[in-house]
Order: structure tokens, then sequence, then C-alpha cells
């Protein structure tokens, strides 16, 4: 074990992008470590979140769910946003499609963060944000999951100065090649596959979990002079 087992005992959580893939893995690590975690998702997922955690179905591009997710939550310590959605295969040249890609990546980690701050500010919370490698790179067919990502990067640093004064640090990891359904498609092209590996210095597949870790330190009193960091999670990838 990493981190000692209580440490965000008494801790209230939220995780959105939850009932699946990294949104998932992040929640069962903070859970393992005594959280009380509340995961929020638009479905129940594949199965692979912990039993414990209460699940709510909510869309964090929607006011009316955001508005009801929060009237249930009565104390927060840790937001993590995770929610994200991409439309491979040029559909986001798509303005509409661009529109929706935006309004849950970046728009929606914008509504939860400020739905959250004053319960946040009453405890001197923290949030993580989700960024990507296409917060530094672009996407040539997937423009609006890129323009979101650096979109996230940069409000993380923003959110980072305006809520410092509340005693809230705002970090994002940016994961690499992570195995989930989102990289369902890509896992299977040998040759993108293939790619991926050969310019990965530890060359794999990330897990959910390697989020799921780097993300509870960022949550954890070890990071408590951290704030407005963009961390890479990627197994080497950006360096190389
Ligand atoms: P995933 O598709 O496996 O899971 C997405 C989760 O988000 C699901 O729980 C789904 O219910 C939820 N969700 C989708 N739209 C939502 C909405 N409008 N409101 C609330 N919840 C919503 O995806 P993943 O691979 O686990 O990705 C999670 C996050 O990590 C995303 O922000 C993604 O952009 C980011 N990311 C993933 C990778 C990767 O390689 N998998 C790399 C970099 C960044």
């Amino acid at each position: 074990m990493t981190f000692q087992p209580d440490l965000f005992k008494d801790k209230h959580a939220l995780v959105t992008g939850a009932t699946q893939g990294i949104g998932a893995a992040v929640a069962n690590a903070l859970a393992t470590l005594g959280a009380n975690v509340t995961a929020v998702g638009i479905d129940h997922g594949d199965g692979s979140l912990d039993a414990r955690i209460d699940v709510c179905l909510a869309d964090v591009s929607s006011e009316a769910d955001v508005a009801a997710l929060f009237g249930k939550l009565s104390a927060l310590d840790i937001l993590v946003n995770c929610a994200g959605i991409i439309r491979r295969g040029g559909a986001e040249h798509d303005v509409a499609v661009f529109e929706q890609v935006v309004a849950v990546n970046l728009t929606g980690t914008m509504r939860i963060c400020c739905a959250a701050r004053p319960l946040l500010a009453a405890r001197r919370g923290v949030i993580v944000n989700t960024a990507s490698m296409l917060s530094f790179f672009g996407g040539a067919l997937v423009p609006g999951y890129a323009a979101s990502k650096g979109g996230v990067a940069q409000l993380t640093k923003s959110l980072a100065l305006a809520y410092a004064s509340d005693g809230i640090r705002v970090n994002a990891v940016a994961p690499g090649w992570i195995a989930t359904p989102l990289t369902q498609a890509l896992q299977e092209d040998q040759a993108r596959s293939g790619a991926i590996l050969q310019r990965t210095p530890l060359s794999r597949w990330g897990r959910p979990e390697d989020i799921g870790d780097a993300v509870a330190f960022l949550c954890a009193p070890a990071s408590a002079f951290i704030t407005g960091v963009i961390l890479p999670v990627d197994g080497g990838y950006l360096i190389a």
C-alpha cells in the first residue's frame, strides 16, 4: 500500500465520470483510503466501481442535473472532474459535435467547480481536473477534444489562482494512453497501439489505477504546497 490506509478518513469526495474507466479507478482509490465517495456518470458503466460507493446519475453539461446533484451534498473535501467524451473519426469538425464535446469536457468541469466552490471553501478542499496529452498536442481528427483539454489546463491554472484565497488547491492530471472503454478502438488497432507503445518509454498502456494513485497524491496533505500544476501520468510519452 503506497498510502496510509486511513488517509482520507472522514473526507467527502465527489468524482465525475466515475462509473467506469479512469474515474472509477480514482473513486475506488479514494474509497480504499477511507473517503466517502459519490460517483457521477451518465450511465451505470461497466461495473468496475467498488460496491461501497454511492452512484448518482447526472450529466455535467446540464445545469439542472448539477443543481440537483449539489442539492444532495452537505460537505465536500475532494472534487475530481473526470467526466469526458471524445467523438472520433473526424466527427468533431461538425460544429454541433464540437460544441457538445466542449460542453461536457470544459464547460462541464467549470460548472461543477463553480457549484462545489462554497462547500470546498468551507473545508479548505482540493480539486483535481482531468487534462490529456491533447492539452499539449493538437488533434487533427478531434479538434473539440483537443480544444477542450487545452482549455481544462488553462482553467485549472486560472481556478488555482482564483480559489487560492479560499484555501482550495486546484491541479490536473494529464493521462497518457490509458486502457479504458474510451480508448478501446485504439487498443484494438494494432498499428495505432504499436505506435503508442513504441513512443512510450515505459512501454505499456497505462492502467486506470496509475491515474488513481496520482490523483490520491494530489488530494493528500503530501501535496499541500502544489497548486496550478498539470501533472502528466503518461509513462514518459510527452518527453519522448
Ligand atoms: P470512459 O469513456 O471509460 O468513461 C467516461 C465516464 O464519464 C463514464 O463514467 C461516463 O458515464 C461519464 N460521462 C460521460 N459523459 C458524461 C457527462 N456528460 N456527465 C457526467 N458523466 C459523463 O472514459 P475514460 O477513458 O475513463 O476517461 C475519463 C477521463 O479521462 C476523460 O475526461 C478523458 O478525456 C480523460 N482521458 C482519458 C485518457 C485515456 O487514455 N483513456 C487519456 C487522457 C485523458
